[in-house]
């Protein structure tokens, strides 16, 4: 099925009822509504020109405008390119290269960055361009730049302007032009986090992501009835793909408490909306659950969610049970390479496994957990998992060495990341195999240590990682986030660790920090803390 059929089917089912609520920008939408304008969006499109298979670029935090272009661009077969909104100046101007993109819808800003003034520096051409017209030096393949909100910029179009420009030929166009959609096309290229290093354009089709949202949803048993609060980004595939097109795919609706993520506003949402349940990374609900007026918020709405993005300590599971009132809640583990999810457990598994694990395999995908040589392990031991399915994409935009990398000839995919199955099927993620540390010759996975160290009162955030040592070939390091008001020294917690877990596990430098280095998704970047400590150390 495609995007397009999906959204329409749900337009058709739940008419009057909400479809998505916008806190920060103070707009909500009937799904009537959301699809007019959808369909005036689409139009509009239209008439500026843009066909089918062309790369429309979307640069901007999680505003209305995003939701209305998602799937205004999907009912004319255009590829989406999800740009991050952390982006400045080079990396916006290498991805919209790098996928040639014909047109960008962009935000006039976000905090402290003015994305107008970027575009600007980055295509000066911009002054004296017709809209639609645009002949930049430095962006060679852009002719088009719409700009949301009610401002206007000499050479870019309006975003309400092309609302409104789509005439009746447009429109009666758009049914056919959706119908003749192919569900295995390209329809979305949505960038990897960037946790490991420069991040990765991952092609998707409607298939992949149609089929993922609705099992990621069933998981939860999301209903018509719910409503999902997702301070999630869009740019990344939980915001899209798991809220977004989730949400379509149950007639759920779609809760955003601010453009940026704020626990506050968070937290203000799922009470004042009587939220049913909440998608989040975990550095997320640990800054929900620390927020100092989090017992002033009624939570008791909440029944259901996804924790999902990175580990997720046992000990900020059993917090979002038991005081979030998130009985229903899962693990979902997935990589936008997989749109994105491939293990996430089920209501219906008991609530120990819930916590611990990853959960069990999705339909229509297959695993497999192999070593270094290829070989698939033994039940319980690590290895690498691979997945193969449906939920596989297309491949890396464009560069066929990357995607035959990522995936070989069989279509299996590679993950990098190591994971164990027990015999009953439950998948715990071990951590990256980047990530492995091998000190002295014993594998040690910063996973188990961070785990550890959460138990530990003071503790609020951990990262554990390796850096190179020149006696043990690599040594440990974490860098911890304290709970406000707290102090501690870095013997306190290796005195904690003592006779507690093994020697080998217990790291030998400890540094306190008032934050971690992390993507717009909410993930540590352990690279940066790896790159900072070596320098440290000289
Ligand atoms: P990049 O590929 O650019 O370095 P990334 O891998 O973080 O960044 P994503 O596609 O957003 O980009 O994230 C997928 C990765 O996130 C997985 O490969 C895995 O390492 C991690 N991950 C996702 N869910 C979980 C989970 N539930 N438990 C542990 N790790 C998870
Ligand atoms: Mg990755």
């Amino acid at each position: 099925k495609t995007i397009p059929a999906l959204f329409a089917e749900t337009v058709r089912a739940h008419g009057e009822r909400d479809a998505a609520v916008f806190l920060g920008q103070d707009k909500r939408f009937s799904w009537n509504e959301l699809s007019e304008t959808v369909d005036a969006f689409a139009a509009g499109l239209l008439a500026l020109g843009l066909q089918k298979g062309e790369r429309i670029g979307i640069w901007s935090p999680n505003r209305w405008e995003w939701l209305v272009t998602q799937f205004a661009t999907a009912r004319l077969g255009l590829i989406l390119v999800n740009i991050n909104p952390a982006y400045r100046l080079t990396e916006l101007k290498y991805a919209l290269n790098k996928v040639g993109c014909r047109a960008l819808v962009t935000a006039a800003a976000f905090k402290s960055s003015d994305y107008i003034g970027m575009l600007q520096t980055l295509a000066p051409e911009l002054a004296t361009a017709e809209p639609g017209k645009l002949e930049a030096a430095a962006l060679p393949t852009l002719r088009l730049v719409i700009r949301m909100g009610e401002e206007t910029t000499p050479g870019m179009a309006n975003f309400g302007d092309v609302l409104a420009s789509g005439g009746l030929d447009e429109h009666e166009r758009l049914d056919a032009i959706s119908q003749e959609l192919d569900p295995d096309e390209a329809i979305n290229i949505q960038f990897t986090s960037g946790t490991t290093g420069a991040p990765k354009g991952a092609t998707l089709s409607h298939h992949n992501i149609v089929n993922n949202g609705n099992f990621v949803t069933s998981a939860i048993r999301l209903t018509a009835e719910d409503r999902l609060c997702i301070p999630v980004p869009f740019y990344h595939c939980f915001g899209m793909s798991m809220g977004a097109v989730g949400c379509v795919s149950k007639g759920a609706t779609m809760v955003f408490p601010d453009e940026g993520f704020d626990p506050g506003a968070v937290l203000k949402a799922v009470a004042g909306e009587r939220c049913t349940g909440l998608y989040g990374v975990p550095t997320m609900f640990v800054a929900m659950l620390d927020h100092p007026d989090f017992a002033s918020f009624d939570l008791t709405s909440l029944r259901t969610g996804i924790m999902a993005g990175s580990p997720c300590p046992i000990e900020v599971m059993k917090k979002v049970v038991s005081l979030m009132h998130m009985s229903e809640v899962t693990i979902a583990y997935g990589m936008t390479e997989t749109s994105p999810v491939s293990f996430q457990s089920n209501v219906d598994d008991p609530l120990e496994k819930r916590v611990s694990t990853v959960g069990r395999i999705q339909p229509h995908v297959e695993v497999k957990i192999v070593d270094a040589d290829g070989m698939t392990v033994a039940v319980g031991e690590a290895g690498e998992l691979c997945t193969r399915g449906y939920s596989v994409m297309k491949g890396y935009w464009q560069d066929e060495e990357k995607t035959r990398e990522a995936i070989d000839a069989e279509g299996w995919m590679h993950t990098g990341d190591l994971a164990t199955l027990d015999a009953e099927g439950y998948c715990n993620i071990v951590g990256r195999v980047k990530d492995m540390v091998i000190r002295g010759g014993e594998n040690v996975y910063p996973r188990e240590v961070e785990e550890f160290l959460y138990r530990h009162p003071k503790v609020k955030e951990v990262q554990v990682f390796g850096v190179p040592d020149e006696k043990f070939g690599e040594a440990l390091a974490a860098w911890i986030v304290l709970t406000p008001g707290q102090s501690a020294t870095e013997e306190e917690i290796k005195a904690y660790c003592q006779g507690q877990i093994a020697h080998y596990k217990i790291p030998l430098y400890i540094r306190f920090k008032d934050s971690l280095p992390m993507t717009v998704t909410g993930k540590p970047q352990k690279f940066i803390m790896r790159d900072e400590m070596v320098a440290e150390l000289g």
